[in-house]
């Protein structure tokens, strides 16, 4: 099973997410939530080599080398999701040095005029272990019923996942 960090991002989100999304059933190019998130990236961040995409695995926003480092950038507007962002830059770390690759994260709050670095520690490697095992054990399994959360209403699968029982939070 390709593992993606979308995959790693939704597994600590919610676990219906990730499955439906492992199935194909994928809504997320509807939701206006990923177009303000390019707009906010295409104008901060205009100079750099961006939207870097290897093996159909990892998609990052953009790269930079910094004293003979890689450094691998994300661009986010809030830190509403930052357990799983922090988990998904961890896991592209781990990929990448699976093939000989070190490098470390950088995660960029612009609207919040913060950046946190992420670097990839033992415990990481094994926590990120962990969630692949997890994530393949969900996505074998039957669909996870959809248990409501705060996110829902504004999850691209709301309709999907609640249809007809409203949208009051
Ligand atoms: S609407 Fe809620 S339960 Fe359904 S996939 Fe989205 S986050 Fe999960």
């Amino acid at each position: 099973m390709k593992i993606t960090g979308v995959k790693i991002n939704y597994y600590h989100i919610c676990h219906t997410k990730l499955w439906l999304f492992s199935h194909n059933i994928a809504l997320e190019h509807e939701h206006e939530n990923v177009n303000i998130g390019k707009l906010l990236h295409e104008e901060r961040y205009s100079k750099k080599k961006k939207d870097i995409t290897i093996d159909n695995t990892i998609s990052i926003d953009f790269v930079k080398q910094r004293n003979g480092v890689m450094e691998l950038h994300e661009i986010k507007k809030t830190k509403k999701m930052e357990d799983a962002h922090l988990r998904q830059m961890l896991y592209y770390l781990y990929y990448l040095k699976k093939r000989g690759v070190e490098g470390k994260g950088v995660m960029n709050y612009p609207l919040l005029n913060q950046i946190r670095e992420v670097e990839l520690t033992p415990d990481g490697e094994k926590s990120i272990e962990e969630d692949i095992r997890g994530i393949e054990e969900i996505v074998t399994g039957r669909m996870p019923h959809p248990k409501r959360m705060r996110i829902c209403p504004k999850c691209a699968y709301f309709e999907f996942c609640f249809c007809g029982e409203g949208n009051e939070d």
